[in-house]
């Protein structure tokens, strides 16, 4: 069975000490419970200091699939279907991440986080390659056209910047996958070799 965490969304922030923006607006503004505090959840969070080589592997792990809000079988899944292919294993795990259509719909900032756009693919809000679909865990490909269907509860994020490997129609209101992203266009503080290290074991 899929398990996908339900709980306080800032406690996997701080049980990560990273902040893994969960919450849309409230992530950029004073309120994050990382900016205000960073430190582990739990009576003994702020003593949590000595890190094994496991565990640094293993909060790489869960913090890159907490971003992307996967249960671990769909994260091991994505992981293995990037192991298989020649070549650096740590990237195309990160281009399939990013290319999940719930992930586009949330860096074109249609969605206030991950889990709105998942929730919005869901209800039918998006038409890809003009045909309507629900499944947020299709992986788009190059020349792909993602467009809004209903905008009801589609607001556009003006803060969000917009990824340079996405090509973003204002008027239109659809962006076509322009190329797949490459490493500079995903966020720098994911260590993906730890990743495939931690799966490599
Ligand atoms: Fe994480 Fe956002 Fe909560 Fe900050 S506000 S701790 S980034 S979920």
């Amino acid at each position: 069975m899929t398990k996908i965490y339900l709980g306080p969304k800032c406690r996997l922030c701080r049980r990560e000490g990273a902040k893994l923006f969960l919450k849309g607006a409230r992530c950029l503004s004073e309120k994050c419970a990382i900016t205000k505090h960073a430190i582990a959840p739990g009576q003994h969070g702020a003593r949590r200091k000595r890190v094994s080589s496991f565990g640094i592997h293993l909060r790489e792990k869960q913090k890159v699939k907490r971003i992307y809000n996967l249960s671990d079988r769909q994260f091991r899944n994505y992981y293995k279907k990037a192991a298989k292919r020649p070549g650096v294993t740590g990237l195309y795990l990160l281009q399939i991440l990013e290319t999940r259509l719930d992930n586009v719909v949330y860096r074109l900032g249609l969605a206030e986080s991950r889990r709105h756009s998942r929730l919005l693919v869901g209800q039918g809000k998006f038409l890809l390659n003009d045909k309507n679909v629900k499944t947020p865990s299709i992986i788009v490909s190059v020349g792909d056209v993602i467009k809004v269907a209903n905008e009801k509860g589609v607001s556009l994020q003006e803060d969000r910047e917009m990824p340079v490997w996405i090509k973003w129609s204002k008027k239109a209101k659809e962006g076509k996958i322009a190329r797949l992203p490459e490493r500079e266009d995903i966020e720098a503080d994911i260590d993906e070799q730890l990743i495939v290290e931690f799966y490599s074991r």
